[in-house]
C-alpha cells in the first residue's frame, strides 16, 4: 500500500511554524534561519521559509514573524527566584532605602505565590531557565523566609506542572546565605535526600559555598591588602583565616567527592585561588563543572588556569557598574583598575563564563545586562559588533546551559533541542547593543508552549 508506506516514511507535521523572521540559533557556528518548526515541545526543523512551510500539515499553526527575531530562551545563571518574586519590583541596588530585612514569606502558600510571581516576571522577559543559587536547611530560620527547605519543597511541588514556566537549576545551601557555614553541617548536608523531579524542570546538580564577602566592605579575601592593611575574610568554619581556608578547601573536596557541582561565592582573588588550586589538584572539574560566582578581583592568570581546569565563572555586569563608586572608596587605585576584568573574562579562550543578574540585587532584565557588558567592553577598548554581541548573548543562553550540564538539550536553537525561545520585536544583532534595552520581548515559549504574549499581557512586563 503506497499510502501507508508514505505515511510511515514521512515525519509527522509540525505543531507550529514560525516563518518570515530572523532566527538566531546561537549555536557555536552562529547559524541563522528565517523559519523554525516545533513539534512535541522540540525543535523539529530550521531553515528557509519555503522549505520549512512545506512541512506543514492541515493542523499546523503558522506564525508570521513579519521580520521579528527569535533567540533561544534566556538562561540567567544566578537569580534568586523566590526572593525576586517576593520583592519585585523592588531591586536592592535601585532602592537601597527600602527595608531589606524582615520576614517576606510564611508557609507553603506564600512560597508558591512568590515562585509563580517570579515565573510570570521571567516569562515576560523571555527568560526560560535560571539558577536559584542557594536553598537549604541553613536558612530555615532565615529572616526573609526566601531560602529555606520549604522553598525547595515548594519548587518540587510545582516541578513539571503547567504552572511552571521556567526551568530551574537549584544549588543546595548548607549554611547561611551571605554568612557562616560549618564543616560538619556542610558534610551532613551532602547526604540529605533531594526531591525527585523531572531534571528538565527542576535539577539540583550541586551545592553553594558562601566563601567570602564583597570588595566594597573589604570582606573579599585578597592577596594584596586593602588600604587599611586588612585582607578580608572567609565565612567557612571558624578560627583564623588559615583554619577557615582549610575548611573551605575541605568543603570543595567533599562536594567534588560527592559528585556535586561546587559553586562558590568568591569575590576576592585569594578566594578564587583556593577554589582553582583545589580543583587543579583534583585533576580538574571534569563533568562536574564547578564555578566561581562574582569573581570581582579574579586575575587574568587565574582566568587562563580556570579555562584549563574547567572551572567556570558567573559574573554580574550591572552590579559591577552600579557598585563601582562604592568599591572605589574601599580599595587601592591599582586594585580598582584590576577589578571586574570583563575584557579578559570575555577574551579568555575556553573559559566557561556566563552573565547573570543576581536579581533582586540588580535587575533581572537580560537586555540591560548584555548592553551593560557591551558598554564595559567598549570602555576597555574592545568594539562590540555583531560577533561580540552574539558571543555576549551566548553567555546568557548556550554557556549557562553548559554550566547546567544541559547543552545536549537546551541553550541553543538546534534540531532535537527543547523549543525554549523568545521572540523579540527587532533583531538585536542588526540594531546594535545600544538599542537592545529598548527592544521588546513579544513572546516567550517554553517546551513548545507559549508562556508569554505581549499583545495579550496585562501590565506584567517590567
Ligand atoms: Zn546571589
Amino acid at each position: 500500500m503506497p499510502l501507508a508506506e508514505n505515511a510511515a516514511s514521512r515525519p509527522l507535521p509540525p505543531d507550529l511554524i514560525f516563518h518570515g523572521g530572523i532566527v538566531h540559533c546561537l549555536d557555536p557556528k552562529l547559524t541563522s534561519a528565517s523559519a523554525l518548526a516545533v513539534r512535541d515541545g522540540l525543535i523539529m526543523a530550521l531553515g528557509e521559509d519555503r522549505e520549512i512551510l512545506s512541512l506543514a500539515g492541515p493542523l499546523t499553526r503558522r506564525i508570521d514573524l513579519s521580520g521579528q527575531c527569535v533567540l533561544p530562551g534566556i538562561n540567567d545563571s544566578h537569580l534568586h527566584g523566590v526572593w525576586l518574586g517576593a520583592r519585585w519590583p523592588d531591586l536592592m541596588l535601585e532602592s537601597p532605602e527600602s527595608n531589606w530585612h524582615g520576614r517576606l514569606l510564611d508557609g507553603p502558600e506564600d512560597m508558591r505565590r512568590a515562585i509563580l510571581a517570579c515565573f510570570r516576571l521571567l516569562a515576560s522577559l523571555g527568560i526560560t531557565s535560571y539558577t536559584e543559587p542557594g536553598i537549604g536547611p541553613g536558612e530555615d530560620e532565615g529572616e526573609t523566609g526566601c531560602f529555606g527547605s520549604d522553598v525547595l519543597a515548594a519548587y518540587a511541588a510545582l516541578a513539571g506542572t503547567p504552572a511552571q514556566t521556567a526551568r530551574v537549576t537549584l544549588l543546595s545551601l548548607h549554611g547561611l546565605l551571605d554568612g557562616a557555614s560549618t564543616l560538619s553541617v556542610f558534610e551532613a548536608g551532602l547526604s540529605l535526600p533531594k526531591p525527585t523531579a523531572d531534571p528538565r524542570w527542576l535539577s539540583i546538580p550541586g551545592v553553594k559555598i558562601f566563601a567570602d564577602g564583597i570588595p566594597p566592605l573589604r570582606t573579599a579575601w585578597v592577596e594584596e591588602p586593602y588600604p587599611d592593611g586588612s585582607v578580608g575574610t572567609l565565612f567557612t568554619g571558624e578560627g583564623d583565616l588559615s583554619e577557615r581556608a582549610a575548611t573551605y578547601e575541605r568543603m570543595i573536596r567533599l562536594g567534588h567527592a560527592a559528585g556535586e557541582q561546587v559553586a562558590v561565592h568568591a569575590t576576592g582573588d585569594r578566594t578564587v585561588e583556593t577554589l582553582l588550586s583545589t580543583v587543579e589538584a583534583l585533576g580538574g572539574a571534569g563533568r562536574l563543572r564547578h564555578y566561581a560566582i562574582h569573581g570581582d578581583l579574579v586575575t587574568p592568570e587565574q582566568l587562563s588556569r580556570m579555562a584549563r581546569a574547567g572551572v567556570g565563572l558567573t559574573v554580574q555586569p550591572v552590579i559591577a557598574a552600579m557598585t563601582g563608586a562604592w568599591m572605589a572608596g574601599a580599595l587601592r587605585p591599582e586594585q580598582i583598575a584590576r577589578a571586574f576584568p570583563i575584557d579578559r573574562i570575555f577574551g579568555t579562550t575556553g573559559l566557561r563564563a556566563t552573565l547573570s543578574s543576581d536579581a533582586p540585587v540588580a535587575t533581572p532584565d537580560w537586555r540591560r545586562i548584555v548592553a551593560t557588558a557591551a558598554g564595559q567592553l567598549e570602555g576597555r577598548g574592545l568594539p562590540v559588533g555583531r560577533a561580540e554581541l552574539s558571543a555576549l548573548l551566548r553567555m546568557m543562553t548556550a554557556i549557562p546551559a553548559e554550566q547546567d550540564g544541559a547543552e545536549d538539550w537546551k541553550g541553543t536553537l538546534e534540531v532535537g533541542k527543547v523549543a525554549d525561545l523568545c521572540v523579540l520585536s527587532q533583531d538585536p544583532l542588526k540594531a546594535g547593543w545600544q538599542r537592545l534595552p529598548e527592544i521588546a520581548v513579544e513572546r516567550t515559549m517554553v517546551d513548545g508552549r507559549f508562556v508569554y504574549d505581549r499583545t495579550a499581557a496585562t501590565g506584567e512586563a517590567p
